[in-house]
């Protein structure tokens, strides 16, 4: 019926992983509140998608004002959603590793309105956009001057990337600001589509903060600490290259123990960490995401 070139088992996996995001999504946009525990809305956000036959694709991200991307709690922890912030949800589900990841700005200061409008009209102009043979570099242009239309910045280094079976971040990236480039989006490709947009006076960039509480298996390697091994077999089995979170962690070892095999893994470089992506000149950003699948005549919204 879309006339692609991806199997029909596979697409409907895609399908049903498109419609738990979405729910979930849904969900949290309606949840969210001011003095909320964030790890509260991470959990909740897992739950319902394993509720609803999907597994996480990655930790919730619960990232606030000037925090673009990639926090989500550790274990134990007490932050609670600030008044007045801007808060991006970002939730990602996987059916037998086919991924949708998809993210909602929810805004409790008025001011900041005009940024989820701004990321949410970019969305629409980027699915509008996409098409085979697009050169990523019009696509760019396009989230850029959409954005640009109401006075507002884009995040020139975040950008939407390619999806593939139990990989998030795979092949080409599909930038939200010009990017000189040959790379073309093809039929049947899989795309996380996410404009982020900041102040007009922002750096409209981000840098990696301190904290990074999102991991993910690298490489196996030698490691002394049994522990640090059962941990990584773990990490392998259960999550195989998906980022995950301590929190998903706590029955694997005794809770003694935890903190010396995680380091092992860390140092090691048996996983690599993601760090919080901070706005270079800390200022609210606001994100909107969908994925979205190439068809003959466009591309297909999944979440
Ligand atoms: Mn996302
Ligand atoms: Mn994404």
């Amino acid at each position: 019926m879309l006339a692609m070139t991806i199997p029909e088992e596979a697409f409907q996996k895609y399908v049903k992983a498109g419609r738990i995001a979405a729910k979930v999504r849904e969900h949290m946009r309606q949840m969210v509140s001011e003095g909320m525990h964030v790890i509260d809305i991470c959990e909740k956000a897992e739950s319902l998608t394993r509720e609803n036959g999907g597994k996480p694709a990655f930790p919730c991200n619960v990232s606030i004002n000037e925090a673009a991307a990639h926090y989500t709690s550790p274990p134990g922890d007490e932050k609670v959603i600030p008044e007045k912030s801007i808060v991006k949800v970002d939730v990602g589900v996987h059916v037998d590793g086919y991924i949708a990841d998809t993210a909602v700005t929810v805004c409790f200061n008025p001011e900041y309105e005009n940024l989820v409008r701004a990321a949410e009209d970019a969305l629409e102009t980027a699915i509008k956009t996409l098409r085979p043979g697009l050169s990523v570099a019009s696509f760019g242009s396009a989230v850029q001057k959409s954005i640009k239309t109401h006075g507002l910045k884009p995040i020139s280094n975040l950008t939407g990337h390619q999806i593939s079976r139990y990989s998030l971040h795979a092949g080409k990236a599909l930038p939200n600001v010009f990017h000189l480039s040959m790379s073309r989006v093809q039929i049947g490709e899989v795309f996380a589509v996410e404009p982020f947009v900041t102040v007009p006076d922002a750096a409209g960039k981000v840098i990696r903060g301190k904290e990074a509480h999102i991991f993910r298996f690298r490489k196996r390697k030698s490691l002394k600490n049994d522990y640090a091994k059962q941990l990584l077999n773990y990490v392998e089995k259960n999550f195989r290259t998906l980022p995950f979170s301590k929190r998903w962690l706590k029955e694997c070892v005794p809770a003694r123990y935890f903190s010396t095999a995680f380091l092992e893994l860390l140092s090691s470089k048996s996983l690599m960490a993601y760090p919080v992506f901070i706005e270079a000149s800390g200022k609210p950003v606001a994100q909107a995401e969908h994925t979205v699948v190439i068809t003959k005549d466009g591309c297909h919204v999944l979440t």
